[in-house]
């Protein structure tokens, strides 16, 4: 049963193959069997899962329907879960059970999805390698040396690992779709806007988007349908009607304009990745596509832009964990700004202290103007590249990542250059666009995800494209070795 897709789970529990309630508990004794190996949850909620299984189950039996009645799923641990612990992958939460549900996880409930955990994560969601957890790391099920991607490298591993179908992820500068390309998923990053963060651990609120993990470009449309929409508690969220994004997937390539930006096949690029994702390109061609050549310019500055943006808003949001209000909280101060100091030098790991470090700088009087006000002056023009090449194309194409998932460890000491792995994805948050990995094959038997972005709102769009490269190619339904 571990290796159905959600779209399949849905077919079979409408034609009572099996009930939510067996299918919940084979995945559960799944994830307690292989998950020590990966490390990919924080928490298994056995009992909330069986416990909406058998509602699930009953709703069922009383005649209604749904493709997410009865699903299992996982939420990456930075969504506010009812009486659940919510640790943000930090010591600073590990106490933190969250008094209400994230928007995410309430709407995703009500549709009827059973939650089997709460997936690892990097601290604060602040990586790319899921290294930097509280909880430890996540291994990568393709390569256990390896690492997963981050941040939503729990949600990654285990839907790779065939523990479950499907996960709630979130990006920031790539998070849920680098993390997918390193681990042979699917997964998408909505435009801004299109799901709400209600809920959802801030981490930087100009950039931040939930969005789905899955194996197939199918799966994500189902799970994006149950977590998109309007919500009045965010105040950035778009009150845009949501698509059936089911309906979208089978539409003809024939004509589509792809864009190749010339900036995405430089220097840097592992060679074996360029010609997989090339591979991909003539597989889309013979679909129909039409391959141009376009021009991102500014993205080389979008590396610098990102790292001075969203540790300025991180170093924001953070402030309020203060050792009084949530969380965390050192023994013993001696007056007030030693409880300050010490809870939060002692909760937060080290990679979240530099980036309040960094932020905070760049946000000081006297540096605001040199660095953060330019930062944004630099996201502008990449937002502007990228309306000028939508002009002329549909969709940009383009790896996802430069370089195939690294050994754990292997980065460490060197924290910019795992600040370079996210040169392909940070442009899309950005400029607030949605974005899209799928798997493209493999190199030395890890995996390589291609890149698909598209204008504000077509996720439908992005949706469609990989669907139907679905439909010719099975990367997607390849599955690591003792998985
Ligand atoms: N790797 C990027 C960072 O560390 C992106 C993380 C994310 O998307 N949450 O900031």
């Amino acid at each position: 049963m571990h290796q159905l897709t959600l779209a399949e789970i849905a077919r079979g529990l409408a034609d009572k193959s099996f009930s939510a309630e067996e299918l919940t508990r084979a995945l559960l004794q799944r994830i307690h069997q292989l998950d020590p190996q990966l490390n990919s949850f924080i928490s298994v909620t056995d009992d909330l899962a069986i416990a909406q299984a058998q509602a699930a189950d009953a709703r069922r039996a009383a005649g209604e329907t749904g493709a997410l009645l009865g699903a299992p799923i996982a939420h990456k641990d930075l969504f506010c879960t009812l009486d659940v612990r919510t640790s943000c992958g930090s010591k600073m939460l590990d106490s933190f059970k969250a008094p209400y549900d994230a928007t995410v996880v309430a709407r995703l409930a009500a549709a009827g999805t059973v939650t089997l955990g709460k997936t690892n994560m990097d601290e604060f969601a602040m990586g790319s390698a899921n290294e930097s957890s509280h909880y430890g790391a996540v291994k990568n099920p393709w390569n256990l040396e390896h690492v997963p991607g981050g941040s939503s490298g729990g949600s990654a591993a285990a839907v790779a690992a065939r523990l479950l179908p499907a996960a709630t992820g979130t990006d920031t500068g790539g998070s849920i779709r680098q993390p997918a390309a390193l681990t042979s998923l699917t997964g998408l990053k909505p435009t801004y806007g299109r799901v709400s963060r209600w809920g959802m651990i801030a981490y930087a609120s100009s950039l931040d988007q939930g969005g789905p993990m899955a194996r197939t470009a199918e799966d994500c449309a189902l799970l994006l349908q149950g977590m998109a929409g309007f919500d009045p508690k965010d105040s950035t969220s778009i009150d845009e009607p949501v698509p059936d994004y089911s309906a979208s997937l089978n539409g003809s390539l024939q004509g589509l304009r792809i864009g190749l930006p010339k900036e995405y096949f430089g220097a840097g690029l592992d060679p074996r990745i360029a010609d997989l994702v090339q591979a991909s390109v003539k597989e889309l061609e013979k679909l129909g596509a039409v391959i141009k050549e376009i021009s991102l310019p500014n993205m080389q500055h979008a590396i610098p832009a990102y790292y001075v943006i969203a540790p300025a808003e991180a170093s924001s949001n953070l402030s309020r964990f203060d050792g009084v209000r949530f969380g965390y909280r050192c023994e013993n101060p001696k007056d007030l700004t030693d409880l300050y100091k010490r809870s939060r030098g002692e909760g937060f790991g080290s990679e979240v202290q530099r980036r309040i470090m960094v932020g905070t700088y760049a946000l000081s009087a006297g540096y605001y103007d040199a660095y953060y006000l330019k930062a944004q002056k630099i996201r502008r023009l990449i937002k502007n590249d990228f309306m000028a090449a939508f002009e002329g194309v549909d969709v940009i194409l383009g790896p996802t990542t430069p370089n195939l998932a690294w050994k754990i460890g292997a980065k460490n000491a060197d924290p910019v250059a795992a600040y370079l792995e996210d040169v392909y994805t940070i442009t899309a948050n950005l400029a607030g666009l949605p974005g899209l990995s799928m798997p493209a094959g493999f190199v030395d038997g890890l995996p390589v995800g291609v890149q698909l972005l598209a204008p504000y709102f077509q996720e439908g769009r992005l949706l469609n494209v990989a669907h139907q490269y679905q439909q010719v190619t099975d990367w997607h339904t390849r599955a690591p070795n003792g998985f």
